[in-house]
């Protein structure tokens, strides 16, 4: 059933595109614990967790998920920091953005029963069902996803700004908006398979390693609003001479690959760690 609905699902892509998000869930996966990766593969019995990182953005052409479509990204405004903006959302009773939601998948995966009645209240009331059936499957899912969402410096937004989903490029002379080349085109552009990229994230990112272990998830945040703000800063270096838009090309697929390849790290390997000190 899974699979089908897997199958079905569009070519909308929010977040990493399905390949950005494949990549941290292998990187996830090639660095969890032997009792971690058991009881994943037990929870998502016939399902790998490279399928289901894609599942959180499938759902949202559903109109009874929207009320996780805000889980997906979070905006932290020039002056603010991550910490305040948690503190805020935590003070409702909603789940408001993708700091929030993490802390909560991670709190119904560590047993905590009061998340747990939150979530599958949350989920009969909208009427939906949890992914094959299993509150703890979708919590996997969502947690391996919204970590590489946060790690998108698109996902961390200003007011405004629409994710840079508002700004028109030229990607190689072809028109798209800034979002979807960060989302999907860098990673298209080098033409990997997901495991081949998760390879070459291996061997160029990981001897990064130590510094990713020492973060915390609102540092990350903090990571990607640096790198959005440097995003803006050279949006204008080249451009088109007939349009004016920002024409992105060779330049700026080498200067910003590396960038990918680093978050697309950074985001599994933490992933990682989070769910070996779960699944203890
Ligand atoms: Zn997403």
């Amino acid at each position: 059933m899974l699979s089908m609905a897997l199958l079905l699902c569009t070519q909308i892509c929010f977040g990493w595109g399905q390949n950005g998000h494949r990549i941290t869930a292998q990187i996830c996966y090639d660095n969890l614990s032997k009792k971690a990766k058991r009881q994943i593969d037990s929870i998502l019995g016939d399902e790998f967790l490279t399928q289901v990182a894609t599942w959180p953005d499938f759902i949202r052409s559903e109109k009874n998920w929207d009320f996780a479509k805000d889980w997906h990204h979070v905006t932290i405004n020039p002056g603010q920091t991550a910490e305040e903006v948690l503190k805020a959302s935590k003070s409702t009773d909603t789940i408001d953005n993708v700091l929030e939601a993490i802390e909560f998948m991670q709190s119904i995966l560590r047993g905590d029963k009061t998340a747990i009645a939150k979530m599958e209240a949350l989920m009969k009331k909208n009427g939906v069902t949890p992914l094959g059936g299993s509150t703890q499957a979708t919590a996997i899912a969502f947690l391996v996803h919204f970590i590489g969402d946060v790690h998108q410096p698109m996902h961390v937004g200003k007011d405004g700004d629409f994710g840079g989903n508002s700004i028109s490029v030229l990607f190689f002379n072809e028109r798209t908006n800034l979002h979807s080349v960060w989302d999907e085109a860098i990673i298209q552009q080098e033409q990997l398979s997901f495991t081949e990229f998760a390879e070459f994230v291996n061997k160029h990112q990981f001897s990064h390693k130590q510094e990713w272990e020492e973060d915390k998830l609102t540092e990350w945040a903090m990571e990607s609003v640096e790198y959005r703000d440097s995003i803006y800063a050279t949006l204008y270096t080249s451009t088109d001479k007939s349009t004016g838009l920002p024409s992105l090309s060779y330049q700026y697929q080498h200067d910003y690959v590396t960038v990918v390849e680093a978050r697309l790290g950074a985001g599994g390997y933490r992933a990682a760690q989070i769910f070996n000190s779960i699944y203890k």
